[in-house]
Parts: C-alpha cells; structure tokens; sequence
C-alpha cells in the first residue's frame, strides 16, 4: 500500500526509477517517451548532467540562506540572465517554488502597488474562461477551470471571466484571424467599463493557453489590443507563462511572438526544467519602485523564496536553453512535430485542429469534425488516451476543457526540447495507437 496522497493510492502507478533523455523508466525497467515534459516541465529532458552537477556544486557550497536575512549568488546572477533576456521594461524578479506560488504573488503584488500608489479602489482582477493560473486560492480563483474551480466556491475571489481568444470555437466563419482578434479583445474593454476602470488592477491571461485546452495561440493581433486596452484604462496586464514560457514555444519567452511586454511576468515549469521546483515572477522598475518608496517592501513571502540550490539549478538550465542553442531547436523540432501531427492525423475523422506553437502543441478531439460537436463527457475520451498512451509506453497529457459547460477533449504535446525525429516518430505511433483505442 502506497501512503503517498491523493492520485497514488487508487491508480497504483509505476515506481519511476530513473530518466535518461527523453524517457522515464519504472522499476520494472519499462521505458516511457516523455511526449509531454511531464506537465510540460522537463525542456531539457531527463538526466542533464551538468544541471545536477550545477546543483551538487551549490548544495556542497551553501544549501540555504533565508532572503530574510541575505540575498545569494545564484538568485542574483539568475535575476540577472533572465532579465537581460526578458521583454523591455521588466526590470525586477521575485523567486518562488513554483507555478501557482508565482501567479498568488502577481495578485498580491498588483494589489498592494494601487494600495501604495493611492489607488485603492483598484482590487478587481479580470481573466479569461479558458486558463488555469494555479491550484492556491487566489490563483485557483482567477482561472477558469470549472471542474478544478467546483468545490471551492465560497472560498475564491470574486474575479471575472471574459470570454477567451480561441479561434477554432469562436471565429465567426466570416472573420479573418485579425478581425476575430480585436474581437476577443474587445471583451476585456467592455468588462473593465462594466465593472468602471477605477475598480480594476490586472488582467491576467497565458499567452498560450495550457493544461485547460492544450495549447491554444492567440490570434494575430490580439495581445497587442490587450496591451493597448490596459494602458487605456491604467489596468497592469499580468501575463501567466509558467507552461507555455522558456523557451517552450520557440522564443524564450511566448509573448515575444505576440510583440507585447507585460507589466507582471510569472514563469515556472521550464524555469526548473524538473531538476528543481522554481518559479519567478518578475515586474517592471515602476511597480518596484512604487513599493520601494512607499512602505518599502513587497508584503509577501515564503519561508523557501530565492532558494539557493532552486535558482542555482534555474542558472543552469536557463545557460543550458541560451547555450546549447536550445530555444532555436524548440522552435524547429516544433515545426517538425506539427508537420507530422499533421500528416497523421489532419484527415482524422475524430480530430478537429491541430494547433500551438514551437514545442507546445495540442489536438483537439472532436465526435464529428464538420459540427465540431465535442464527444459526450461521460465517454471519458481524454483520460482513455492518457491510459492507452501510458500503456504503450507514452506520457501525453490529454484533458477536458470547458468553456460554459461545453466540454471538449484535448491531447497536450510538450516533448523536451532534445527530441529527434525518431522520438517524434515513436510519438506520433503511440498517440495514433492510444487515440484508435481511445475512441
Ligand atoms: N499557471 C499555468 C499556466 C499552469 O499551467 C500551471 C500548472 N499547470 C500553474 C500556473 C500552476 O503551477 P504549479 O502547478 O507549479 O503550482
């Protein structure tokens, strides 16, 4: 019997032994292609010998050091590389141990920046159906997720829900990419005139939506309304890449592609790359400096913030993506796994798009592709393609995603960034075999 809680003790998993490159292995000595970076995490794959021999170095030279009371070499050096890379204007970072950790300190920090800049009525966070931002309260409560939302009703905050930008759904067929964009966008303006600007903080989006809908881009255009709407109304734009950022799409950074800078930058997942759990937040001077000259300092904090060995394993693995030409490498091998998601399953009777960006990818399950009708939740379609994958020796990450109610099926494909065309391949295999069994 398993005493590790919750999932473990009912599914009975496998004993995960050991990771070379792009797979896992369990105890039984099966091996398992990583198709998805387990929740698109492992970037560099498994086994990174100079990330654990980054990590070995800083554990052996210092462990911990509270930031209440000191500030360390790796934290500071790391702040330094992701800032010179970072969009214009973000000019600050706070570490954290993860997603979530990284998404509840943008609320909090966007919150006490109005408090301090003598705004502060502004408390109203606006964020879209089709997102997840992150299992504590608050994060929980900015994203959409209606099946991880449900039981926690009286507990969130009061945030609205605006609709999202998913061209497959909610492009009119008359609608180029671009109008629809606007469009999308428009929402954001007329939620933040309905609740009356002077009540609103943050917007908070994914550039490339993730664990809710598998890998949704925005269309063309419509981050830089959104951009162009929240400097109208002085609402900060908080951007959420813990899944889809380090480089996951092809730039180090998603909204790089969509030409905008946000004021409030989370990042998670691929910041660690596995090795160790690490998130960071980072800001622009302005809001630093509206804290630093007001009460002095950001009235937040956990006991494991700017971990030595965490960000000592963050400056490898950011050197290891900058180094090792790594972004550039997601961004082809991405063009290539689209190119044969594409060509196996672009005719498939039960698929109805195949979509992302760079090393981020997702296929949306569909019972008929001309009504786009979603499979009947109760068939349990997505979480029968994880099980024959896994069976087959494959991690992919399929989901339901639900936008008022309407729930459809989705597979997320996040492979390390090392992967060959051969893996692709075994990938590709594998999934086929696992949505034919699925279905
Ligand atoms: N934001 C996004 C976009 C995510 O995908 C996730 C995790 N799937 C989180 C936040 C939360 O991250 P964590 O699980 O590390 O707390």
């Amino acid at each position: 019997m398993s005493h590790v809680f919750p999932r473990h003790s009912k599914l009975n998993p496998p004993v995960a032994v050991g990771g070379e490159g792009c797979y896992l292995i369990d105890s039984t000595g099966k091996r398992y292609l990583d198709g998805s970076g387990g929740a698109a995490v492992s970037c560099l794959g498994h086994g990174d010998k100079e990330v654990a021999a980054a990590i070995k170095a800083q554990i052996d030279t210092l462990a911990f050091a509270h930031t209440g009371f000191f500030t360390s070499e790796p934290a500071e050096a790391l702040a330094d590389l992701l800032i010179e890379h970072a969009p214009a204007g973000l000019d600050r970072v706070y570490f954290v141990s993860g997603g979530s950790e990284a998404t509840e300190a943008a609320i909090k920090l966007a919150r006490q920046y109005f408090v301090e800049k003598g705004e502060p009525k502004r408390g109203k966070l606006i964020a879209r159906k089709q997102s997840y931002h992150g299992n504590t309260i608050g994060a929980l409560s900015a994203g959409g997720n209606e099946w991880r939302r449900a039981q926690f009703g009286p507990l969130l905050l009061d945030v609205s829900h605006i609709d999202p930008c998913y061209e497959y759904r909610l492009r009119r067929d008359d609608e180029s990419a671009e109008a629809y964009g606007l469009r999308a966008a428009q929402a954001l303006e007329d939620e933040i005139l309905r609740l009356g600007p002077e009540t609103v903080m943050a917007f908070m989006a994914e550039p490339v939506v993730g664990a809710t809908a598998g890998a949704v881009p925005p269309a063309p255009g419509y981050f830089r309304r959104i951009r162009e709407i929240c400097d109208k109304y002085g609402v900060l734009l908080i951007l959420d890449e813990v899944m889809c950022g380090m480089g996951r799409t092809g730039t180090l950074f998603a909204c790089e592609q969509d030409g905008v800078a946000p004021d409030i930058l989370c990042i998670a997942k691929g910041l660690g790359a596995g090795y160790q759990p690490v998130g960071a937040m980072l800001c622009t001077a302005d809001i630093y400096d509206t804290l630093a000259a007001g009460s002095g300092f950001f009235q937040h904090g956990h006991t494991y913030i700017g971990h030595p060995v965490a960000t000592a394993a963050g400056l490898a693995v950011v050197r290891a993506l900058l180094g090792r030409g790594l972004v550039g490498r997601a961004a082809r091998q991405g063009e290539t796994l689209m190119r044969k998601l594409t060509e196996r399953f672009g005719q498939h009777p039960h698929v109805g798009d195949i979509r992302g960006r760079g090393m981020f990818r997702g296929i949306e399950l569909v019972a008929d592709r001309d009504t786009k009708a979603p499979f009947d939740p109760g068939k349990g379609v997505a979480g029968k393609i994880k099980k024959a994958a896994f069976e087959a020796g494959l991690i992919c990450y399929p989901m339901s995603g639900t936008i008022d109610g309407k729930t459809g099926d989705h597979v997320l494909l996040a492979p390390p960034f090392i992967i060959e065309d051969a893996q692709l391949d075994e990938l590709t295999d594998k999934l086929a075999l696992a949505i034919e069994a699925a279905i």
